[in-house]
């Protein structure tokens, strides 16, 4: 009896230490355990609070609860427990909403700051406590009902990159809630002469995604200070799941910048148009002392061999997506985006720092939910001297490699106007010869094609792309000059304000005729011009807005833009989503003159109405006569105008194709 006593006490003992969860000691970040609950930081109901920190090399955790968002002293102080998978937890009893929190760990003999984690929805004034709200509180009425515009091929979209102060803060744009989410709301609103601004203007412009500048929580803007003049891109990420506070009516308000982010994409998905968020995990504004790291130190970064922070993106440090919790971070916070905000796509920011894997990865589970989310992003970096080695990088060499993720073309970027890092040199747009092939590589949507010359291409020396659904193509985005300023800065010597203008609307031309996935920088349908300054990622409203009254003065350049969209709307020849069906209907014709590029598109090419048709770019500042195959042609696009209806017929063996201009004619 006494044996079988002792016995059981020992069972018993032992079941209660193995109960007993203690944190553990880690000879590389490889080692941390990997939580695979969807419970982390903080679980809210009106009876009690769950909170569970991942962090698994602290010695010990806390959780400060506060009255406020900012200053104050915290009310409550609760030691959190360790338990499974490197994870703290603590359940606080009673309703906590409309209560802020913090975060603190004791790792490396001290504590380190506060912080809201990694996974705070909701924040408090500037993002530096967590609020605890109740979030289906949070949607809009009608919500439920918001659908995704329908989009089949990425070919068939058209983006459209624009910041959200841009798009308001101008005197003429007509809308009430300058410089934030609201201004998405307004419908009706005019500049002073009535022409339509707003998203009412984006519908009459057609095109079918806005991109969105940095909409998430970021560093660079104090959000206890919005009556100063303060402006910022937001590549600086402090919340990656919580909407910047700047862009609020009430950034002390937690659940005011959740409820009008969704109000404004409720609005343009109403409207036909799909939201794409501009992602930036590649980094965060701050290394020590971010969120990231004050929640488990050094884990979410690389380092170079000396110990000393990498930084591809340029900005001081670099994450490491390889690493087991920052890949289901990264995907994690997408799948929110996209189930808490309905966003309907991902631009990622400096892409190539991400490793290939936890992209397919992403793709694959964003295919789960909807294949008609979209992934894009730079397939560069910013420095090439990295950790991760070259073979695993998600950069533009590598695209083909990444199902269904496509990368920006700076190949046809500068083809087109220039090289981007000297302002002041033009290039097929302005007459410059040698960009040919580079030009041809945009028209084939970087696939492969027997009739170029790949070795000429300015920077792809090979096909990168599997489809042309896999590139952007585009002349102009928020890096570098706008495409106006690139112009007035380039433009050879004597070039006249008609000709300026006719690089201009050559150079749009060539990127919606060209295969792959049109995308242009919000403005440049008026003429944006932003004052020739490089890069205004801190330059204030006055340069960065846009100035409605362009619409008036550059009516001209709005309806041509117009009407470009909507031939290559109206026309499927314009957005073959295989790499095979343009290898089949696009053939180039043979010119002997540089800065010419002639092709067509035979056929019917993917259910197109036109039968055949030809498109020739003359980057040349002089008119040229060329041959062409004889049929009874109709042209649309004369280098001055796009009209659908047709501009002149022409049957002939020989065209004269004016200076800098595209010409497009089909053949029924
Ligand atoms: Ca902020």
């Amino acid at each position: 009896m006494r044996k079988i006593n002792l016995f059981l006490v020992s069972v018993i003992a032992l079941l209660l230490m193995s109960c007993v969860n203690l944190p553990k000691e880690y000879a590389s970040y490889d080692d941390y355990p990997v939580y695979e609950g969807n419970d982390l930081e903080v679980v809210y109901s009106p009876l009690h609070t769950k909170f569970r920190l991942w962090s698994p090399a602290a010695k010990e955790a806390k959780l400060n609860l506060y009255h406020e968002g900012l200053g104050g002293e915290p009310f409550d102080v609760v030691k959190l427990k360790y338990d499974i998978d490197g994870t703290w937890v603590a359940t606080v009893d009673g309703d906590l909403k409309g209560k802020f929190y913090t975060f603190q760990i004791f790792q490396q003999d001290r504590w380190w700051d506060e912080t809201p984690g990694i996974w705070a929805k909701a924040v408090g004034v500037n993002g530096n406590r967590g609020a605890i709200i109740d979030m289906s509180e949070t949607n809009p009425s009608g919500w439920e009902d918001v659908k995704r515009p329908a989009m089949k091929n990425f070919t068939d979209a058209v983006l459209y990159e624009l910041h959200v102060r841009d798009f308001s803060t101008s005197e003429q744009s007509g809308m009430q809630y300058k410089g934030k989410f609201l201004a998405f709301t307004e419908m009706g609103t005019v500049n002073a002469e009535g022409k339509k601004t707003g998203v009412e203007h984006l519908k009459e412009l057609g095109i079918t995604h806005v991109q969105l500048l940095p909409i998430y929580d970021y560093a660079s803007v104090d959000e206890t200070k919005l009556d100063e003049n303060q402006y910022n891109w937001g590549y600086d990420p402090k919340n990656y799941n919580v909407p910047e506070g700047a862009y609020s009516t009430d950034p002390y308000n937690p659940t005011a910048r959740i409820i009008e982010l969704k109000k404004a994409i409720q609005s343009l998905k109403n409207n036909g148009i799909r939201v794409i968020m501009d992602v930036v995990y590649n980094h965060t504004f701050w290394g020590v002392q971010s969120h990231l790291n004050l929640t488990a130190p050094g884990y979410f970064y690389r380092f170079k061999e000396d110990g000393s922070w990498s930084n591809a993106s340029g900005c001081g440090n670099e994450t490491a997506s390889e690493r087991a919790m920052v890949r289901k971070y990264i995907i994690e916070s997408c799948k929110y985006w996209v189930n808490e905000y309905k966003v309907d796509g991902f631009r990622f920011d400096l892409m190539g720092i991400h490793d290939i894997e936890t992209l397919n990865l992403l793709r694959a589970e964003l295919d789960k939910i909807d294949p008609s989310i979209t992934i894009h992003g730079e397939g560069w970096t910013a420095e090439w001297d990295f950790p991760l080695p070259f073979e695993k990088r998600a950069i533009k060499q590598h695209a083909k490699q990444l199902n269904n993720i496509a990368v920006f073309s700076d190949d046809i970027r500068d083809g087109i106007r220039g090289t981007w890092d000297n302002n002041k040199v033009p290039g097929f747009m302005a007459g410059v010869h040698g960009y040919e092939e580079s030009i041809k590589f945009g028209v084939v949507g970087a696939t492969q094609h027997n009739q170029l010359n790949y070795d000429s291409v300015k920077y792809a020396k090979a096909p990168y792309a599997n489809h042309p659904t896999q590139v952007i193509n585009y002349v102009s985005c928020h890096d570098d000059l706008c495409l106006h300023d690139k112009i007035i800065y380039s433009a050879p010597e004597g070039a006249s304000d008609k000709e300026k203008h006719r690089f201009n609307k050559l150079a749009q031309t060539i990127v919606f005729t060209a295969q792959g996935v049109p995308f242009m920088y919000a403005g440049e349908e008026l003429k944006r011009d932003k004052q020739r300054v490089h890069n205004t990622y801190q330059s204030p409203d006055s340069i960065n807005q846009i100035d409605w009254t362009f619409k008036t003065t550059n009516y001209d350049i709005f309806e041509y833009y117009r009407n470009l969209i909507s031939l290559r709307k109206q026309h499927p020849a314009f957005r073959m989503p295989t790499q095979e069906m343009v290898q089949k209907h696009l053939r180039f014709i043979n010119v002997k003159e540089p800065a010419l590029v002639a092709y067509t598109i035979d056929d019917y090419a993917n259910g197109d109405s036109w039968r055949r048709i030809l498109v020739i770019y003359n980057g040349n500042r002089y008119a040229i006569n060329m041959a062409i195959p004889v049929e009874n042609w109709v042209v649309v696009a004369n280098g001055e105008e796009i009209n659908l209806n047709g501009i002149f017929k022409h049957n002939k063996q020989e065209i004269t194709v004016p200076a800098s201009s595209a010409l497009i004619m089909y053949a029924d």
